[in-house]
């Protein structure tokens, strides 16, 4: 990725994570930031391995679990869960710290 450092690339994932969650919802101009943010989320956890990775397994969901896509967000994010296709979900109660 590029030449940048680990520091770097965290530094970065960290600004395209606070894009992302921000124009959760917010679609309108905001699009492409969004979907640029995603992308880079998407490479540095290819790149540095330490994503979330939670996968949402909601039964409403449509589609096969097996193909749905992991969160890209940096692991303990807070707030919603992030897919490489935009979708975005709740943590569940246990994830959360609720019940
Ligand atoms: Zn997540």
């Amino acid at each position: 990725m590029l030449d940048l450092t680990p520091d770097e690339v965290r530094r970065l994932r960290a600004l395209a994570d606070l894009i992302a969650a921000g124009t959760c919802d917010r679609v309108y101009w905001l699009g492409g930031a969004r979907d640029a943010s995603i992308r880079i989320l998407k490479r540095v956890a290819d790149w540095l391995g330490d994503a979330c990775g939670h996968i949402d397994t909601t039964p409403d969901r449509p589609g096969p679990a097996l193909l749905r896509s992991p969160c890209v967000r940096p692991a303990e994010h807070g707030g919603l869960h992030l897919d490489v296709n935009g979708h975005a979900w709740k943590p569940t109660g246990e994830e959360a710290g609720g019940a």
